[in-house]
């Protein structure tokens, strides 16, 4: 017989996909089986292992979602088949995410099971929209209530009365149906009619809405707003620490969704700087970077560099493919013993240093305009360079080098191709919305025209940013209207560039 499996029960957090535990994100990457709750968020799913069983309890067989019953004897069954199994909930398993119903039935069954605890959507929702739970001479405690029993008068329900009257703060969860019925309760109980109240809606994640109010108001101001669930509903004083404390919802991208188009190897920088801000980044590479398909020139380059006074790289993935085929070849950084390195910016700078080799010269602004006329200003005269470049490279650092007086030789060390997995990508995030869209080179703007058919209205409807002129000249040429230039051409120029137009706008 197989051993049994273990069952981790792991609290995801709200809706941050950063916001799970280093131990919960353990038992996501190690678990045969995910079964996972509709409010636990999605993108974390991207860490399970490639060949888990991903099974959603919200909607397991076409539409129809699995009762609590399926749920025990799914994990049941699964543990008894030796798997392990983490069963992701939204929030804390044990705070209204009956996850200790799901423990007891392990128990009994005799199935070996770990609670990993998760950050509470009663605590991290309220965080996230500048209100702190407790604070000290504000609210001295917290109660956590459902609303979903609030018309039940079972044993276990809530003594509102009390709940009232504690002073402190209260978070109702699962009541957004119920907020003007629970409110006005609260008043009838003791509770000011003009106590502020809060409602945050889908907390902690980039489409967070929060609506203040007071207890008499907040009701009609959420229909007014069309919030509808999941809403923590936060009461108590606390609430006006907001106006303060506010930090994830003022940040100024904060609700705008960015799309990402380039090549997926090179866009976490771009990602993260605009997350940084608020955004909400949907990544839809156009390009990929490919290897060459005949190395024969490239290999004679590779196996000849010594002969050149200077080597020129244009793009990170240059130097990533060039010392591919030099690995491949069976060489490495000493090939280019003897040469001088020239860098077209700060990311081609970095991917050499990954590998050892140190730039010799960059230019101020990062373009290969700007790389000759650094070699002009530094009074430096090449007698032979190398130029590595794309299939698609422009002839600017070629030809700006024989204007020198160099002899230069050409190579091609990679091909830029669509990224055709990525149309069904494109096609949905216009059609859920899109706010900006960044070009961050030539090719990007072609190839998403491309996954898109060939039209490009979807794209105009959006604020457009094109990292430098070039790319908005080809964006202008396929009649995309462009909105934002950086005069700085680097990822973060581009990202500055869109806050200000933001900030101005
Ligand atoms: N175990 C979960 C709660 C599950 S009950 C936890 O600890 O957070 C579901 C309720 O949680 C929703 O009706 C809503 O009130 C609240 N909730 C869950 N995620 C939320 C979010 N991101 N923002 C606001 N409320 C949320």
């Amino acid at each position: 017989m197989a051993e049994i499996g273990t069952v981790y029960l792991v609290g995801a957090g709200p809706g941050d996909p950063g916001l799970i535990t280093v131990k919960g994100l353990d038992a996501l990457r190690r678990s045969d089986v995910v079964v996972y709750d509709r409010l636990a968020p999605a993108a974390l799913l991207d860490n399970a292992r490639d060949d888990a069983e991903l099974i959603s309890a919200a909607k397991a067989s076409g539409t129809v979602a699995l009762t609590q019953t399926e749920i025990n004897e799914l994990l049941v069954e699964r543990a008894l088949l030796g798997q392990n199994v983490c069963r992701l909930k939204g929030g804390d398993p044990f705070v209204f995410g009956r996850g200790g119903e799901e423990a007891v039935v392990l128990a009994d069954a005799g199935v070996p099971f770990v609670v990993v605890p998760g950050i509470t959507s009663a605590i991290g929702a309220a965080s996230y929209a500048g209100i702190p739970v407790t604070h000290r001479g504000v609210a001295s405690s917290v109660t956590v209530v459902t609303g979903s029993e609030f018309e039940k008068s079972s044993k276990s329900g809530a003594n509102w009365y009390a709940i009232a009257n504690t002073n402190g703060t209260i978070v109702i969860l699962m009541g957004a149906s119920r907020m003007g019925e629970i409110a006005s309760e609260l008043v009838t109980r003791g509770r000011s009619p003009n106590e502020p109240a809060a409602a945050v809606h889908r907390g902690t994640s980039p489409t967070q809405q929060t609506v203040v109010g007071t207890l008499s108001d907040i009701d009609s101001k959420v229909k007014l707003a069309g919030l509808g669930a999941p809403i923590a509903m936060i009461v108590g004083d606390v609430v006006n620490l907001r106006d303060t404390v506010r930090w994830f919802d003022n940040r100024p991208l904060f609700g705008k969704r960015v799309l990402v188009t380039r090549a997926r190897s090179q866009a976490s920088r771009l990602t993260s700087a605009l997350m940084e801000l608020g955004a909400d980044v949907v990544e839809c590479p156009a390009i990929k970077s490919v290897a060459v398909k005949h190395t024969g020139a490239l290999d004679v380059s590779l196996r000849e560099l010594g002969s050149h006074e200077w080597v020129a790289f244009a793009s990170p993935n240059g130097v990533n493919q060039v010392f591919k085929r030099l690995n491949a070849l069976g060489m490495d950084a000493r090939a280019f013993h003897g040469c001088s390195i020239a860098a077209v910016g700060p990311a081609t700078v970095n991917a050499l240093e990954q590998q050892g080799i140190v730039a010799d010269l960059t230019p101020d602004t990062y373009t290969a305009e700007g790389l000759v006329d650094k070699f002009r200003s530094a009074g430096l005269t090449p007698k032979s360079a190398l130029v590595f470049k794309s299939d698609i490279g422009r002839e600017t650092l070629p030809t700006g080098l024989r204007q020198l007086g160099a002899e230069v030789a050409e190579v091609a060390a990679y091909r830029t191709v669509l990224a055709e997995d990525s149309a069904y990508v494109a096609i949905r995030a216009f059609e859920e919305g899109i706010d900006v869209v960044t070009f961050t080179s030539s090719s990007t703007v072609k190839n998403l025209r491309r996954l898109l058919g060939g039209n490009v209205t979807a794209i105009n409807k959006c604020v457009v940013a094109c990292m430098g002129p070039v790319t908005a000249s080809t964006a202008q040429s396929f009649g995309v209207r462009v909105n934002i230039i950086p005069e700085e051409q680097s990822i973060l120029g581009l990202v500055s560039a869109i806050e200000n137009h933001f900030r101005d706008s």
